[in-house]
């Protein structure tokens, strides 16, 4: 009888130790203290891990067989909420599987670029946020080209060296304003290295020797500038007097490309509250221009009075996914628009042609 008192008081005791050491071995997978989010336990950090790759891998096999067209299909729609879920994680960007979807995005795209040429009408890429690359048959335009180095992490950011790639293939480069998601001094150096032209608003880096470098075209509605490009080319290009609120400057480029092709890129536009006067000169663009594409920024306040104010044949917005944003703040593909006080589904539901495209996708325009 002691014996089997004995041995059952032994297995208390060991039953009893293990579970203590499981419990404390859960308590500490809860707490904190991993990477890349300190405020999860490397346990938690490591499912995320694993649900990122899992989840781009699924957004890769859908965009392989679904490329951008002028009417989506619900399979790129799914591909996007992935894209939404993934990266409306804060620390998404330290993520390998993150940083090698985004390289692996554009260097499609800078191979593209490499071996494609346009005969007609233009190709348009977005590498990041507002970052569009348009081809057409006689010129490559860059506009805000960034490396993506706002998400705070260098190894999603493209490095020099797909930089050096993207910026032999383009002509000049528009910055919009002085925003670091859009003006990036390392990108614009590039393209002064290479005697090609940057076009910026005054407040882009005035106090920096890469000043006296840019052009600074005085924004005026309607007057319309001559940029000279290698190869005896030149551009039209009328610098809109736009702004991102009252105290920043915010060129809207409209180009006209020497084959004859019209785009116009907003940057940061933003007529709000009190603040509308961009309205006088964005409601009138159409009357004087063929617009072909419009590239918006699609978190401004009403995108449809923008678009129906270029008027375009096509609509590539922008700025989804800003990973230098808070997580609220980064526009989700799905839109959030009530919350953001948007229209953006009026203008998706409108007569005019949107295709929000996704980093180092690209789509040709036919006129
Ligand atoms: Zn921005």
């Amino acid at each position: 009888m002691k014996t089997i008192i004995f041995y059952l008081t032994m297995l208390c005791v060991v039953s009893f130790a293990l579970a203590n050491k499981a419990e404390s071995q859960n308590m500490k997978a809860n707490t904190g203290g991993g990477s890349p989010d300190p405020q999860l336990s490397q346990k938690d950090n490591d499912y995320l891990d694993r649900q990122s790759a899992v989840f781009l891998d699924s957004v890769q096999a859908i965009l392989a067989k679904y490329p951008p067209v002028l009417k989506e299909g619900k399979e790129r729609g799914y591909a996007k909420l992935l894209l939404d879920a993934v990266f409306h994680e804060k620390f998404a960007a330290f993520r390998k599987s993150a940083q090698d979807f985004y390289h692996a995005q554009n260097g499609k795209l800078i191979q593209e670029l490499e071996g494609l040429k346009v005969s007609s009408g233009a190709r348009v890429w977005k590498v990041y946020d507002m970052g569009f690359i348009v081809r057409t048959s006689s010129v490559t335009m860059a506009f805000d080209l960034v490396s993506g180095i706002t998400s705070g992490s260098k190894e999603f950011a493209l490095s020099a060296g797909e930089l050096v790639r993207i910026v032999k293939q383009c002509d000049l480069l528009f910055i919009s304003h002085k925003h670091a998601d859009h003006a990036e001094k390392a990108v614009a150096e590039l393209f002064l290295q290479a005697g090609k032209p940057v076009i910026s608003p005054a407040q882009v880096w005035p106090q920096d020797s890469i000043f006296s470098r840019i052009l600074h075209p005085k924004p005026i509605a309607e007057k319309v500038h001559q940029i000279k490009l290698a190869g005896n080319r030149t551009l039209e290009v009328i610098c809109y007097p736009g702004h991102q609120g009252k105290s920043i400057d915010n060129n809207v480029s409209l180009v006209t490309t020497p084959d004859g092709i019209t785009v116009a890129h907003t940057g940061d536009e933003l007529n709000e509250g009190d603040f509308m006067i961009d309205y006088d000169w964005m409601d009138q663009v159409a009357k004087h221009h063929k617009v072909d594409i419009l590239m918006p920024n699609a978190w401004t306040m009403d995108i449809l009075r923008v678009t129906k104010g270029f008027n375009p044949k096509l609509v590539l917005p922008g700025h989804e996914l800003e990973l230098g944003h808070t997580v609220w703040d980064r526009l989700p593909y799905w839109g959030d628009d009530a919350y953001l006080e948007l229209t953006y589904k009026q203008l998706k539901a409108s007569k005019y042609p949107v295709v929000a495209l996704i980093w180092g996708e690209s789509i040709k325009y036919i006129p």
